[in-house]
């Protein structure tokens, strides 16, 4: 295989593999697992929603839609993004249907980003942000938060991060991995510093159905951030859509022209029938994604509680599907205390070093598998601190 490697583009050489597949492929490989490491809902898409995508198959919509989707489901998404959050987008040429919101964070690096133009990714941080950025020909800056205030970004860090090269920054609320999410107020006062720099902000609120104690802000509902803001959402976490790869993007006008060109040069378009299927999930499911939100809610109360039981502190998080406890005392790297845990209980949690240097220290947990599971894994977790500590007296 050697000799192939002069084909390949050094770029793309250098990017590290995700730091989670390892430990799916680790996990895979042991019988009896329970993960606690996938960052995906554990239900199965809401029957009206498979239902709309199976008589769309059976009516014979297999051909391409329109690039940035069909106009009824762009539709439905300016309304929804309207009623639910208050800001308006018109779906003719103000909204894009993506391959998950993936592909719409993609498309909006591709589409802003001149070479060597920097883009503040705030970590710990969902693990393609950085890659994306570099593949876009942009560099990512990591920005680290600090777990004291419950990993909330402050202005003061988004300062004493900014060059003459800054021309993005990244939100994302409620937080991968560490569930944070930030309020009316907190964003408020980013949106300051956002102002004074004139920069972008690309908002990733593929969670804003999830958050628990407080009403969602959508950062472009903020004043003065309307014109600032490339809105990204999608229904794979809400909507228990993961497979779909359905997500969507807002923003004014001269960014989704250009978005609109790479979509037609890349995939066309997403899939037509899986559309007719997000129609559905936006007209008639809203009280089971508010079911889905209060099982999750009960789940968040219980593992936080009881990660703090056995000696791992954990703040509680705003929103998502992850708490992010600290096991600092343990005196394990993250990796090490991922990889124990897994060989001797059958655990999976995902090491926070994957998410960014500020996240070593700590270790993702995902709570969207059954109260059973996660009371099974909280007794083995137990087990596992109870035997680090008996190591420790010997
Ligand atoms: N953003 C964040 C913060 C995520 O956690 C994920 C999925 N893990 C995505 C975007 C991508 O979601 P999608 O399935 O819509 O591509």
């Amino acid at each position: 295989m050697k000799e192939h490697q002069h084909y390949l583009s050094g770029m793309v050489k250098e990017l590290k593999p995700s730091g989670i597949r390892k430990f799916f492929d680790l996990a895979a490989s042991i019988k009896g697992v329970i993960s606690l490491g996938v960052g995906e809902p554990d239900f199965i898409t809401p029957w009206s929603i498979r239902e709309a995508a199976i008589l769309s198959l059976e009516e014979g919509y297999t051909s391409y839609t329109a690039n940035p989707g069909l106009l009824e489901l762009r539709q439905e998404i300016s309304g929804y993004l309207n009623k639910r959050f208050g800001v308006q987008y018109n779906p003719v040429d103000q909204v894009i249907v993506t391959a998950g919101a993936s592909q719409a964070i993609d498309l909006t690096f591709r589409a802003i980003l001149n070479p060597g133009d920097e883009v503040l990714i705030i970590e710990p941080a969902f693990v393609s942000y950085a890659p994306l950025v570099t593949l876009a020909g942009g560099k990512p800056i990591p920005v680290s938060t600090n777990p004291s205030n419950g990993f909330k970004l402050t202005a003061e860090q988004i300062e004493n991060a900014i060059t003459t090269k800054t021309k993005a920054i990244l939100l994302c609320s409620p937080n991968n991995p560490t569930g944070t999410y930030l309020n009316k107020e907190e964003l408020t006062e980013i949106s300051r510093v956002v102002e004074k720099h004139d920069l972008l902000v690309i908002s990733d609120e593929i969670y804003a159905e999830l958050t628990y104690d407080d009403e969602y802000t959508s950062f472009a509902s903020i004043e003065g951030m309307y014109d600032r803001t490339i809105l990204i959402n999608g229904f794979s976490k809400g909507f228990a859509m993961t497979g779909w790869r359905l997500g969507f993007l807002a923003a004014p006008q001269p960014f989704t022209e250009q978005m609109v060109k790479i979509l037609q040069y890349t995939t066309m378009c997403a899939p037509h029938m899986l559309q007719h299927g997000a129609i559905e999930a936006l007209r008639n499911t809203y009280h089971e994604v508010e079911s889905m939100r209060r099982s999750y809610r009960r789940r968040r109360n219980y593992i936080v509680q009881s990660l703090n039981s056995v000696g791992l502190d954990c703040h509680t998080p705003g929103g998502a599907f992850y708490v992010f406890p600290s096991i600092k005392k343990t005196g394990m790297s993250s990796e090490q205390f991922a990889e124990e845990l897994l060989l001797a209980e059958k655990v999976a949690v995902v090491p926070g070093s994957a998410f960014g240097e500020s996240g070593e220290g700590y270790i993702r947990c995902s709570y969207a598998t059954s109260m059973e599971q996660l009371q099974e894994a909280m007794q083995r977790i137990k087990r596992f601190m109870d035997s680090l500590e008996t190591k420790e007296n010997r």
